[in-house]
């Protein structure tokens, strides 16, 4: 089949596209993951939506409490943004460490939570800073919806058909700081095998920390323990052990729990090695944060 290939200029040239999209068709950002899955050699793909001249969607700025990073805002951009830098540093490292300078200047935001792959490095720093996701319609509306509901597991998301994802919205919060660490098996174009997004009111002490856990689960998980240990208090080596052994333990019931194969085929000695490394992960959120404060 041929495929048809669509360039809007503008959100209501975006509007009228998606109102032509049928489940044969695929919307494409920097192709970084699109053109190298199935769905980018797929022939029967009927039309393509490319996001390349909606320079609206690369923006990003403040607006009444908020900070809006288009969807199409590419990892590049948004490290060296010096909003997200000030306010957002976690999600800045975290574009820092995205593959290779070549996928950074292409891959974008939006590309990145609409594939919502476990180890991808946005979901858990969008679910940090309670971002939440502005979705376009056919009838050229928009309506939002917190990240956290957006993203449903692996390769899943909220997203219905005839719909993109428009902007990414984040909170500004005064008086807090954050850090993102991530492991992974080479130094360049490194996928997370485990990464840590954190963020903390500054003090004398840590206080009402918030951390997040991305690609040991199909989704970021919540890290409630990280304040009660580590929060209000002088954190030394035991805070940190108690940290570390909360954390494996969560990963060992993750592995246990798993009812099918992985689509990623990862091995029962990865994730042993998981329950390990979150070790190395912990001490260098923890040094980072103190490097911080
Ligand atoms: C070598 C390599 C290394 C990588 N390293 C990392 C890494 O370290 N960390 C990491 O997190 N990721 C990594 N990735 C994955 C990828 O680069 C990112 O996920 C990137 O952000 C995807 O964005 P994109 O614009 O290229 O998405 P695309 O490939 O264009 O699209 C991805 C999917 O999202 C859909 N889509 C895109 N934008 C929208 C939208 N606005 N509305 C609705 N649907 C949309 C597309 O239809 C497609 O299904 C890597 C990829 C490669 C090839």
């Amino acid at each position: 089949m041929n495929s048809n290939y669509i360039q809007p200029r503008t959100r209501q040239e975006l509007s009228q596209a998606l109102g032509q999209m049928t489940e044969n068709s695929r919307i494409i950002a920097g192709g970084t993951d699109l053109m190298a899955s199935d769905h980018g050699r797929d022939s029967s793909t009927d039309l393509y939506i490319s996001l390349f001249c909606l320079g609206d969607m690369a923006e990003i700025y403040r607006e009444d409490g908020w900070v809006r990073i288009g969807a199409g805002a590419v990892h590049d951009a948004i490290e060296k943004n010096p909003i997200i830098q000030e306010n957002f540093r976690a999600l800045s490292m975290a574009c820092s460490k995205v593959g290779s300078q070549q996928i950074r200047n292409k891959g974008t935001i939006g590309g990145n939570l609409v594939n919502a792959s476990p180890a991808g490095d946005m979901l858990p720093c969008v679910c940090l800073f309670l971002g939440e996701v502005e979705i376009l319609r056919a009838d050229d509306t928009t309506y939002r919806m917190p990240a956290r509901d957006f993203i449903l597991g692996a390769g899943k998301t909220a997203l219905k058909p005839k719909e993109a994802l428009y902007a990414v919205w984040l909170p500004i919060q005064e008086g807090r700081s954050s850090t993102f660490v991530k492991l992974g098996s080479r130094k360049e174009v490194t996928i997370a095998q485990i990464s840590m997004a954190v963020s903390w009111e500054k003090g004398e002490y840590f206080q009402k920390i918030e951390g997040y856990l991305g690609a040991v689960d199909t989704r970021p998980i919540y890290l409630e323990e990280m304040n009660h240990i580590l929060s209000g208090r002088a954190v030394g080596r035991e805070e940190r052990e108690e940290l570390v052994s909360s954390l494996r333990e969560r990963i060992r019931v993750i592995r246990e729990n798993r009812k099918r194969p992985p689509k990623l085929k990862i091995t029962e000695a990865e994730q042993l090695y998981k329950e390990r490394a979150v070790r190395s992960v912990v001490y260098d959120a923890i040094d980072q944060m103190e490097g911080e404060s």
